[in-house]
């Protein structure tokens, strides 16, 4: 095992950490529903390219991804023995038949011991590397660690893949993605209204006389828009009458860096030159304002004055966004955010007013700037 220095103190049963909450704490039968949508989706990828299933698979009747057609099929799979793996490598050495895609896709190899066999060899893709670190930073969040801890991993590593896959799941981090969808039904307010939960918030806008848009952002996968709305049961319900108005729209992992917004007569404005995360509501503004600067800096003979003026005008917005997205990964932060917020509205107005650009962030004041440090350090 890793051997662990705990920072922060074991978290409070009331919250018990999640790295993936919608995922970790969906009901079975969603649960089953997910796996049997993920396994389903290899066949056709498997039973095309992957000499060894195929085989196999067909030997089973299993001819077509359609003749797995639910759980009640699973039963249909041929068993796998490790000797069969370690036979087929010896066939085909290094790696065997047991290759879904061309070597270049995979990026990682890995073998077994080799303590009761022939050390057996295998190969990770990008997205597979990713799965495995996802399921090391589960268990690493179920034991309460999170950001600010840090582990050690006394482990000799050579192939096996256990050890690097902790190593790998301990710098882990929760990808954000963002959905939205319209409803033909009146606002019932002129505001925008922000739901935050654990792991996923809701922000419902009025749009129209007779439509309003609701933005779901989360943290990990899963991203249905019936399955986040459940998270909020007052607004599924206000909702669950009202005709759908739009296609679903979505994006993300949001979190994209691009190393210069300007290379030789390459600009990059917007999204494309980078972006945190839509959290702050933030994202059209500044496209707008980057296309402007843009333009005033073309017309000026040259795209230098441009690369500054994008990095300017991020900022503050991107700090802004980095903050928000603390109390987002920690929920009694978060809570004591918004007690303080509801306590003293002109600390909400004052900060709101910053982010808007309405007043400069020199004139948050000492006595905000004291108040924030006070909620961050739980006073
Ligand atoms: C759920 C959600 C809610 C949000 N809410 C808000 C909000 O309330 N307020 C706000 O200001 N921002 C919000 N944002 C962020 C905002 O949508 C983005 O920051 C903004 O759209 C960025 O504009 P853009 O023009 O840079 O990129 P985009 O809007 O992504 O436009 C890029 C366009 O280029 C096209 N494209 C891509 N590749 C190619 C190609 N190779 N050839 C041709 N076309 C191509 C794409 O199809 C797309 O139409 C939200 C984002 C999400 C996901």
């Amino acid at each position: 095992m890793p051997l662990i220095s705990k920072a922060s103190s074991a978290p409070a049963a009331a919250e018990v950490p999640f790295f993936d909450r919608a995922r970790e704490t969906a009901p079975l039968e969603t649960l089953r529903g997910w796996q049997w949508e993920r396994l389903a989706s290899g066949f056709a990828d498997v039973l095309g390219s992957n000499a060894f299933w195929r085989a196999r698979l067909h030997a089973a009747g299993i001819r077509d991804p359609r003749d797995l057609a639910s759980w009640a099929d699973f039963a249909k799979l041929p068993r796998l023995t490790k000797g069969e793996l370690a036979a087929d490598q010896a066939a085909a050495p290094p790696f065997g038949t047991n290759l879904t895609y061309p070597l270049d896709r995979y990026v990682r190899v890995f073998q077994t011991s080799g303590t009761t066999g022939p050390p057996i060899r295998w190969l990770e893709t990008d997205a597979s590397w990713t799965w495995w670190a996802r399921c090391w930073a589960m268990v690493f969040r179920a034991a309460g660690l999170g950001p600010g801890d840090r582990l050690f991993f006394p482990f000799s590593f050579g192939l096996f893949v256990g050890f690097w896959a902790g190593l790998e799941g301990a710098t882990a981090r929760r990808k954000r993605f963002g959905l939205r969808r319209h409803f033909a039904i009146a606002p019932w307010s002129d505001r925008v209204e922000v739901y935050w939960r654990d792991g996923c918030e809701a922000y419902v806008t009025p749009v129209a006389e007779d439509e309003v848009g609701v933005a779901m952002l989360w943290s990990g996968e899963g991203g249905r828009f019936e399955c986040l709305l459940e998270r909020f049961p007052d607004l599924a319900r206000r909702l669950a009458s009202a005709p759908v108005a739009s296609r679903d729209r979505g994006a993300g992992p949001f979190h994209r860096r691009a190393r210069a917004a300007v290379r030789g007569r390459i600009a990059l404005v917007g999204d494309a030159a980078g972006y945190v995360d839509a959290i702050t509501g933030e994202g059209l503004a500044l496209a707008f304002r980057e296309a402007q600067a843009l333009a005033t800096s073309v017309a000026g003979g040259g795209l230098v004055r441009y690369a500054a003026e994008a990095r300017r005008w991020r900022r503050l917005p991107e700090t802004l966004t980095r903050l928000l997205l603390i109390a987002e990964r920690r929920p009694r932060l978060r809570r004591r955010l918004f007690a303080t917020l509801e306590r003293d509205p002109r600390l909400f107005a004052r900060l709101l007013a910053v982010h808007c650009r309405a007043v400069p962030a020199s004139r948050l004041g000492v006595g905000a700037a004291v108040r924030l440090a006070g909620v961050v350090v739980g006073v």
